[in-house]
């Protein structure tokens, strides 16, 4: 039945799993482990659990397993496992399928963490990594050459907002039988199509927009049945990045409003790029949903048109006017998370960035002047006057 639910009706109900007492919201078995009747039922159950069997949380519970369901059903995945954060499924994808020797081509502009596992972790177990932009065809087909494992970018990278194509990239890895991962985070569910536009494994934190409201940390790997059980799991639960109960049965609590909050976002976010664009004190209103943005037809092929709920702002004045934007904003708070309630402005090249050197910054367009804001939920024109009113006190 629930092959027929659009979206929205799968991220309210998908992967429900009702215990005998028929609760209506998803109970969190708060479990470490589970009774088994008799020690042969233990010892069948190690050889081979079934569906609803359970040995040990690292391992899997009703709870996460809810919550893997409902995710894997609203991105079109055949399967899917939960994680401990967003990181914890970026590097135990990457770590779980790759080995000594084989070679990873990457889009240059990622999340710093993201990047540190790439450039720093993978590369000290021997893997090969060659970076590119991610926006360049040319660039994508030169370097995956025949014998690379895997392909991994962003699809809207952060804090520039650059979009890469996915069908295309795919067509160029699928060619010479590498795998496409995607953290898809900035694109969020609800916005994205990346199995069907060709992608093999599309990875969220689950921090973000899931959560939505700034609770907790999380992650989910998803991708195909095989991929999921046979290279993931039996990484993931043995290493122990998996996602608490607790913290399942808060991300199940998230998608039942994502979709409302997700679409709200962005019609704000893209109301603030109308605003702004054009104005005395910004040098860029960077804002893939709207028309002025490079990749703006790219977004109307691979996201319906729908830029997202982050848009960043590049002010004339350099780190001191954006500073001083940032301390007369009185709605958006001053923090590094993303797709939350709040709104959320960063200085990127002061914070999340701050640890790459200059050159990088540079090649990657985190100017002095940027910020880059999640917008959240409250009134559209609340944030629009409000940014205003910082913008003048800023220059
Ligand atoms: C936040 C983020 C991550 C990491 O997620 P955590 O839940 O913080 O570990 C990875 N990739 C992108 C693009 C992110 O925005």
């Amino acid at each position: 039945m629930s092959e027929k639910w659009s979206p929205r009706t799968r991220a309210v109900h998908g992967g429900t799993r009702r215990s005998q007492y028929g609760e209506v919201s998803e109970a969190i078995f708060l479990t470490q482990g589970f009774v088994y009747e008799t020690a042969e039922a233990a010892a069948q159950r190690f050889e081979a659990a079934g569906e609803d069997e359970f040995i040990y949380a690292r391992y899997g519970n009703p709870t996460v397993a809810m919550f893997e369901e409902r995710m894997a059903l609203l991105e079109g995945a055949e399967d899917g496992f939960a994680t401990a954060s967003g990181m914890a499924a970026v590097s135990g994808a990457l770590t779980a399928m790759l080995k000594a020797g084989d070679r990873v081509v990457s889009a240059r502009a990622l999340f710093g963490s993201c990047l540190y596992v790439l450039e720093e972790i993978l590369t000290r177990y021997g893997v090969e990594v060659e970076f590119v932009d991610g926006t360049d065809l040319a660039a994508w087909e030169a370097a995956i050459t025949p014998g690379t494992t895997a392909v991994f970018f962003e699809s809207i990278s952060n804090p520039t907002l650059e979009v890469v194509d996915i069908a295309a990239v795919s067509a160029l890895a699928h060619k010479v039988g590498a795998t496409v991962l995607i953290d898809n985070v900035f694109a969020t569910p609800v916005y994205s199509d990346a199995i069907a536009q060709g992608a093999d494994v599309v990875i969220y934190s689950a921090t973000k927009h899931i959560d939505g409201q700034g609770r907790a940390l999380g992650g989910i790997i998803l991708g195909t049945k095989e991929f999921i059980r046979k290279t993931v799991e039996p990484y993931m639960k043995h290493t122990g990045g998996s996602m608490s109960p607790f913290t399942a049965w808060i991300m199940l609590k998230g998608l039942e409003t994502m979709e409302l909050r997700v679409r709200a976002q962005t019609a704000s976010a893209l109301a603030l790029a109308e605003a702004l664009q054009g104005h005395e004190a910004l040098a860029r209103v960077i804002y893939p949903g709207h028309a002025s943005h490079a990749q703006n037809p790219l977004v109307q092929t691979q996201m319906g048109g729908k830029g997202g709920t982050v848009l960043s702002l590049d002010l004339v004045g350099g780190q001191e006017t954006a500073f001083k934007f940032l301390n007369a904003l009185s709605i958006p708070v001053i923090s590094n998370n993303l797709g939350d309630a709040k709104s959320i402005l960063t200085h990127p090249a002061t914070t999340t960035h701050q640890r790459l050197p200059q050159d990088q910054k540079d090649a990657l367009g985190i100017t002095p002047g940027l910020v880059r804001m999640s917008v959240g939920i409250e009134d559209t024109d609340d944030l629009v006057a409000d940014i205003l009113q910082a913008l003048e006190k800023a220059v």
